[in-house]
C-alpha cells in the first residue's frame, strides 16, 4: 500500500469522466479543484466526474477546493497583446480601469498605490519580471524595469516585503466557499495565508456552512508568503493541515529558501497532529515531456521522505499534455521511495515525546507499543468523522493502517491522509458486532488473513462501549484478547 498520497488538480487536460478514471486508477487520491481558473460550471461538472469515477471503481476520493485568496494581477493589454519590457526602461501601473499598452498596465488593486512605498519591489508573473518603485502619485506608481522580458495579461503581483491591508478572504473567496461547500466537498484551501486570524475566520465560516451530520471539510493553510513563515506555529494551530505552496512562496521569500522551509513547514505540521500537502513544481518538466527529470524524481522522493502526506500537481495534470504518465510517475517514485522504511529515515518518533496530556496520543502510542509486542504491523481504527485515524497517522507509527468508517464523507476524506487505507462500512447497533463487521470489511477487502493478529483501536464513538480501547484481536477468533 503507497502511504504518501497524490493530489491532482483538474483542468481541461482532465476534464473527461473517462480521462479522471484512469487518474485514479493510476494512483490518484484526491483531486484539486483551482478557482483561479475556470467557472463553477466547469468545476461542478469535474467534481461529478470524479466522484462517479471513484464510485465506479469503489475507491475512496478526497475533493480539495483551492480558493485563489486575495491574488492582486494586472488587467489586460490594447488587443490581448503580450508586450516585452526592455531593463532600465520605464514602465507604470495604474490603479484607473484602463487597457494597457507598452508604458502602463492597470491592477486589479485599487489600494495598490497607497500600500507601497519608493523602491518596493514587485514581481510579475512568478517573479519572472522585477520592477523597482521610483515615485507614487495619486494612483500611478511609477516603476523602473530591473528584470525584463515578455508580459501578457491577468499575471500575478508579489510585493515580497510589502504588507497588504487586505482581507484575506475576497468577494469571490467567500462566493466560491459557498459553491463548495454546497457541493459538499473535503477540504477547503486559503490561498496567501498570513495570521492565525486568517485560518480562525475561515474555519468559522466553514462550521457556519457545514451540512455533514458528522465532521466537517478540513481546512488547508497556504504557506506561501514570508508573514506565514513568521506566523507558523500560530497558523498550525489554527488549522487543520497546511501546504508547501512551493511556487508563490518562492517568489515571495527567495527559491533557495524554499527547500529549508519545506522540511521546517512538514516537521512542525506532522509534530502538531496536522496533515502537510508538499506543492507545485513536482513534475513540471512533464507538462510538455513524457518523462521527468532526474532532479524532479528526487523532488518528490525527498517531499515523501520529509513525510507529506500527499505531494500535489498542478500545471502538469491540469493542462499537461501527459497527465496520465505523470501520475504513474508519481506513483512509481513514491513506491521506490517508500522501500526506504521509516525507521530508516530517523525521523523523531512521538513514541518517545513527554506525555501530552491527550487521549488520542495515549491511544496511539499504546496502539503503536501493543502492535509491536505482538508483532503484528497493521491496526484498523474505527472512527466517527475520520479526527482518530488523522490521529493515528499523524503519529507516523509505520503501521499500516486502515479507517473504518460508516461516514462516506470520511470515508473520502481520509483518502488524502498520509498511511492511511479507508474502509466504509455498515452501522454496527453493538459494541462486539462493530468489531465483527470491521473484521468482515478488512478480510473481504483482504488485506487481513484468517488468524492474522491486527491491532483494533477507536477514540470516541457515540452510544458504544467501544470508545477510547485499544483492543489486540485475532482475526477469526471469537472472543477479543484485551
Ligand atoms: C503555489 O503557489 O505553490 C500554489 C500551490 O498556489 P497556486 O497554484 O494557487 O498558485
Amino acid at each position: 500500500m503507497r502511504r504518501a498520497k497524490i493530489l491532482a488538480t483538474l483542468g481541461p487536460a482532465t476534464s473527461t469522466e473517462s480521462v479522471i478514471t484512469s487518474l485514479l486508477e493510476a494512483g490518484v487520491n484526491a483531486v484539486r479543484i483551482n478557482m483561479s481558473h475556470g467557472t463553477h460550471d466547469e468545476h461542478e461538472s469535474s467534481i461529478s466526474h470524479a466522484r462517479s469515477a471513484a464510485q465506479r471503481l469503489g475507491m475512496p476520493l478526497a475533493v480539495l477546493v483551492d480558493l485563489s485568496g486575495p491574488k492582486i494581477r494586472i488587467r489586460s493589454f490594447e488587443d490581448g497583446k503580450t508586450i516585452d519590457l526592455v531593463p532600465g526602461a520605464h514602465f507604470t501601473i495604474t490603479s484607473r480601469d484602463i487597457v494597457g499598452d507598452e508604458t502602463i498596465v492597470s491592477t486589479n488593486f485599487s489600494e495598490l498605490p497607497k500600500s507601497l512605498r519608493p523602491d518596493a519591489k514587485i514581481l510579475i508573473n512568478d517573479g519572472a519580471i522585477e520592477l523597482r518603485v521610483e515615485r507614487i502619485e495619486g494612483t500611478e506608481i511609477y516603476c523602473k524595469v530591473v528584470i525584463g522580458g515578455p508580459l501578457s495579461a491577468r499575471k500575478g503581483i508579489n510585493l515580497p516585503g510589502t504588507h497588504l491591508p487586505i482581507p484575506s478572504m475576497t468577494e469571490k473567496d467567500h462566493a466560491d466557499l459557498e459553491w463548495a461547500m454546497s457541493h459538499n466537498v473535503d477540504f477547503i484551501a486559503l490561498s496567501f495565508v498570513r495570521t492565525a486570524d486568517d485560518c480562525r475566520g475561515v474555519k468559522e465560516l466553514i462550521k457556519k456552512l457545514n451540512k455533514r451530520t458528522m465532521g466537517c471539510a478540513l481546512l488547508v493553510a497556504k504557506i506561501e508568503k514570508a508573514e506565514a513563515i513568521e506566523n507558523l506555529d500560530d497558523i498550525i494551530e489554527a488549522t487543520d493541515g497546511v501546504m508547501v505552496a512551493r511556487g508563490d512562496l518562492g517568489v515571495e521569500t527567495t527559491v533557495e529558501h524554499v527547500p529549508v522551509y519545506q522540511k521546517r513547514i512538514i516537521e512542525k505540521a506532522i509534530a502538531n497532529d496536522r496533515f502537510v500537502i508538499t506543492a507545485t513544481q513536482m513534475l513540471q518538466s512533464m507538462i510538455d515531456s513524457p518523462n521527468p527529470t532526474r532532479a524532479e524524481a528526487s523532488d518528490v522522493a525527498n517531499a515523501v521522505w520529509d513525510g507529506s502526506d500527499a505531494v500535489m500537481l498542478s500545471g502538469e495534470t491540469a493542462a499537461g499534455s501527459y497527465p496520465l504518465e505523470t501520475i504513474r510517475t508519481m506513483a512509481r517514485i513514491i513506491d521506490a521511495a517508500e522501500t526506504i522504511k521509516p525507521e530508516q529515515l530517523k525521523k523523531p518518533v512521538k513514541y518517545s515525546l513527554p506525555p501530552s496530556g491527550r487521549t488520542s496520543q495515549a491511544l496511539c502510542r499504546a496502539a503503536a507499543y501493543a502492535a509491536k509486542e505482538t508483532m503484528t504491523d497493521k491496526v484498523a481504527v474505527f472512527t466517527e468523522s475520520g479526527l482518530m485515524a488523522r490521529r493515528m497517522s499523524s503519529f507516523r507509527s509505520g503501521l499500516q493502517t486502515f479507517g473504518l468508517t460508516t461516514s462516506e464523507d470520511a470515508y473520502n476524506q481520509l483518502a488524502l491522509i498520509w498511511g492511511v487505507n479507508p474502509f466504509l462500512h455498515e452501522m454496527p447497533w453493538a459494541t462486539q458486532e462493530m468489531l465483527r463487521i470491521g473484521e468482515r470489511t478488512l478480510l473481504e477487502a483482504q488485506v487481513v488473513e484468517h488468524n492474522e493478529r491486527v491491532i483494533m483501536m477507536a477514540g470516541r464513538l457515540s452510544g458504544l462501549g467501544l470508545s477510547s480501547s485499544v483492543i489486540v484481536w485475532s482475526i477469526g477468533e471469537t472472543t477479543p484478547m484485551r
